[in-house]
């Protein structure tokens, strides 16, 4: 691999619709058609709206096993001592957990909730990684119990895990979370001891020195969405010198190396133009970066690599189809649109703003956090062979910032069409609120391309279940 390369992002206005980019650079020449999308694994994607509602978040099995088998190939064949943990809060439901687990993945949780729900998966203890800066007492006692690995974030979670050891026997094997600048900004310096400036060594010699517990791992997690392999070039650089000095002073060699998540979905950011296969580098390449570190080593010394990978896993195996409700800020009527002749098209484009198509959606922000941030491909269900108009997608929240797209090119659509957005698997649905609307049913396309339900979709009644009305309001 070249070191020295960073991929170019190339800005917005060179275009967003792949097969036209070229074409797009010129608002004369602009192509004509756009992609469409009219089935995931078999399943027409109006026949997957009839029966299960819209919006609707679905979930290909295929797409994500497929992905976690060839994430594990890159690292195994580099470094056979490589360990998996699924990151829960990415993507914590039953269905997509519990595929993950057969393919042999571990669980990383981050707070009560994660670990208990990941227990309840049938992680035993030791399946599970215990990150987060804030793990509550009651929870750190039944995880220190059930043997899961805690990754040490603070001090003062230092001090009450050495109170809740001190009778222990058996010393009890726990990580420390260590943040470290791997050239990527902006550095996570919320988490974990601060490298730099000798913190991480203390905790880490503070955990040799006590009897009770045994420094099993060192954790970082430099980021998420970290399009330059060369970080975790750096960052494992920088563990394994500290693994050396700990060795050097102490005596004690640490197992393992837990280098985090943040490895890259195929998605874009807004501002970048794809497509993103091109923009983003492959798996192996991180497993390179990596690996030769480690490789490099006597193979005694060689540590357990652990990744704790989130996104790159279930992103893409993801899609939200969502239906058209309203048509807003046409200044023609449809017949004219049709009709428009070459020079009123040119002049709808270029007079930019004023010209763009506004669609409310039934599905917002409210299911799509992340649209904040990444540009999700948006496409129509049916072939529209009309040229794409510069448009706007609208959540159906009242909410002004409730946009998905604030500019994308579409062709004419009507109410009741129905969009599929992707890449949405990660952090969209963990994320989503029940703010104004029901969330809507999830469903997983088994690989014999079955589709089956996996979260229900929300009811007054579930939605109200913790809900308490005293007794002098309940008069009516
Ligand atoms: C969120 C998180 C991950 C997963 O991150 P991705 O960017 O989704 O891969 C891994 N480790 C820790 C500690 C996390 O908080």
């Amino acid at each position: 691999m070249t070191q020295n390369y960073s991929q170019p992002i190339i800005s917005d206005e060179l275009g967003s619709n792949r097969p036209n980019a070229a074409a797009e650079r010129n608002y004369f020449a602009r192509g004509v058609q756009t992609p469409a999308l009219f089935e995931i694994d078999g399943n027409p994607i109006p026949a997957l709206v009839a029966e299960f509602g819209s919006p609707l978040f679905v979930f290909s099995e295929h797409a994500l096993r497929h992905k976690a088998r060839h994430a594990r190939e890159a690292f195994k064949q580099r470094y056979p001592r490589t360990s998996f943990a699924w990151s829960l809060k990415t993507n914590p439901l039953k269905g997509i957990c519990q595929i993950l687990r057969q393919e042999g993945w571990l669980a990383e949780v981050v707070s009560d909730f994660e670990y208990e729900k990941a227990r309840d998966l049938g992680f035993a203890g030791p399946e599970i990684l215990f990150n987060g800066p804030y793990k509550p007492r009651a929870i750190l006692e039944r995880a220190i119990e059930e043997g899961a690995l805690l990754h040490v974030d603070n001090w003062d979670e230092l001090n009450l895990i050495e109170k809740l050891v001190e009778k222990r026997r058996q010393p009890l094997d726990v990580g420390i979370r260590v943040w470290l600048d791997a050239g990527i900004r902006p550095v996570w310096s919320k988490f974990g001891f601060a490298l730099a400036n000798g913190e991480a060594e203390r905790a880490a010699e503070r955990i040799v020195r006590n009897p009770a517990l045994r420094l099993h791992t060192l954790h970082t997690h430099i980021g998420t969405y970290i399009l330059e392999p060369a970080a975790y070039r750096t960052a494992t650089q920088k563990l394994l010198a500290l693994r050396d000095a700990l060795e050097r002073k102490h005596g004690h060699l640490i197992d393992c190396l837990d280098l985090g998540g943040g490895f890259p979905s195929n998605s874009l950011l807004h501002g970048m133009t794809g497509p993103a296969e091109q923009v983003v580098p492959p798996i192996e390449a991180y497993a390179d970066a990596i690996t030769e570190v480690l490789n490099r080593l006597p193979e005694k010394k060689r540590p357990l690599l652990r990744l704790e990978t989130g996104r790159h896993l279930v992103d893409e195996a993801g899609y939200l189809l969502t239906s058209v409700v309203a048509v807003k800020g046409v200044h023609r009527s449809r017949a004219e649109q049709d009709s428009l002749s070459a020079r009123d098209y040119k002049e709808q484009l270029i007079a930019g703003e004023d010209s763009k198509v506004n669609y409310i959606l039934d599905a917002g922000i409210n299911l799509l956090y992340t649209a904040a941030w990444y540009r999700f491909e948006v496409r129509p269900s049916r072939l529209i062979d009309k040229p794409p108009m510069p448009s706007r997608l609208y959540g159906s929240l009242c909410m002004a910032i409730d946009v998905i797209r604030d500019y994308v090119d579409l062709p004419p659509l009507e109410v009741g069409d129905v969009l599929s957005l992707h890449p949405v698997g990660a952090y969209n649905l963990s994320q989503s609120m029940q703010f104004i609307a029901y969330r809507p049913a999830v469903v997983l396309i088994g690989e014999d391309g079955t589709a089956h339900l996996i979260r229900l979709a929300e009811t007054l009644e579930e939605v109200q279940r913790l809900e308490r009305l005293p007794d002098h309001l309940a008069e009516r």
